[in-house]
């Protein structure tokens, strides 16, 4: 890790999420394993806080004030809650459509906020210049080079709470393809290190409506579509890790498929009543990936596969609002109660 001591971290529970295995979907059983592993249980409810305390970390002991970084949201929400426990500065841009929660954690975090008219790109590059302008420490994922390092941590848990074997398929949300990095990096270490024999299967789940990670992946130009999907947090015009990551696809032969804005949210439903665990819509597109493969019969008897839940559905109540249906109140009247369980 890119820190001397481990008190530079904050004092804060970061990784160490816990993993949970599941065998049946609404009553059935199927032959391969699945394995959640439940990043929601961060500190600001996601993944995201492995990379905070690791940059955080680095600029304590560098003696570094102010953090800034752009953000769809979660990065942002992260940083903020990372720095206001080491007495830290932290300023956020994000797109002025970023969900209400997420405002509402870097508020409360008593960061700087700064919604930008545009979209993630927009903040990114604002805040890129920001840094130079200031020279504030910029923590933006696939420009900070130690957020990868504190990604990889899932890495090292899961290999520790599999009893020291690796799975056989990771399925990982990709919006700019830094956490999917972080993944890899993790493996490639252990594998480096001679403590695993070889890497499992990456598949990096994108959504339709924003793929442009996978789209590029095998071709010469870079063709951008602008990203449309419900899942904010894997929103991405520009994948900023795009070469990192498409460099470990091909060396480690990874997979990758897109699902569906419908596919994703109908998977939040069916993780929501199989498991208690809600999802925010980006991780849940990793949850309806695996849900494809199983469609598809990819999946061996016996096989292994995890799914990172990066988020708190909490976090994004609104891409779930239109499946949701609020009954109407009653009167507190045991006759009425009786009408409605008819
Ligand atoms: C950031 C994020 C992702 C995507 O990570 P990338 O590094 O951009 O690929 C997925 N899910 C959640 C909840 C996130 O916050």
């Amino acid at each position: 890790m890119p820190f001397e001591k481990k008190d530079s971290l904050p004092n804060m529970r970061i990784g160490n999420t816990p993993l949970y295995e599941i065998n049946k979907i609404d009553g059935r059983d199927f032959g391969f394993k699945i394995f959640l592993k439940d990043d929601s249980q961060n500190p600001t409810y996601s993944f995201k806080d492995r990379a905070s305390a690791t940059v955080s970390a680095y600029a304590k002991e560098n003696a570094i004030k102010t953090i800034i970084t752009a953000s769809t949201g979660n990065a942002g929400s992260s940083l903020a809650g990372v720095c206001a426990s080491q007495e830290q500065g932290a300023v956020i841009l994000v797109p002025e459509s970023a969900p209400l929660a997420k405002l509402t954690q870097i508020l409360m975090y008593g960061a700087m906020l700064i919604p930008v008219k545009g979209n993630y790109d927009d903040a990114f590059d604002l805040s890129i210049e920001a840094t130079k302008e200031y020279g504030w420490y910029n923590r933006n994922t696939a420009f900070n080079p130690l957020t990868i390092e504190g990604k990889k941590t899932v890495s090292f848990e899961l290999y520790d709470q599999l009893d020291f074997n690796i799975p056989d398929r990771i399925f990982v949300p990709v919006g700019d393809g830094c956490i999917i990095s972080g993944v890899y990096k993790g493996f490639e270490d252990l594998l480096e290190l001679g403590i695993i024999e070889k890497m499992p299967v990456i598949v990096m789940v994108q959504s339709e409506k924003s793929d442009n990670l996978i789209r590029n992946i095998n071709s010469s130009e870079f063709k951008i579509k602008q990203a449309t999907t419900i899942a904010d947090s894997i929103s991405v015009d520009i994948p900023r890790n795009f070469y990192m990551t498409k460099h470990f696809i091909n060396k480690y032969k990874g997979e990758y498929l897109t699902v569906t804005d419908d596919e994703i949210i109908e998977a939040s439903k069916i993780l929501s009543r199989n498991t208690g665990l809600f999802s925010e819509p980006a991780a849940t597109a990793a949850f309806a990936g695996v849900m494809s493969y199983k469609k598809m019969n990819k999946l061996p008897d016996g096989s292994k596969n995890v799914v990172l839940l990066t988020g708190s559905g909490l976090k994004d109540l609104n891409s779930v609002k239109k499946i949701l249906n609020i009954p109407d109140s009653i009167e507190p009247d045991i006759r009425n109660l009786k009408k409605l369980m008819r």
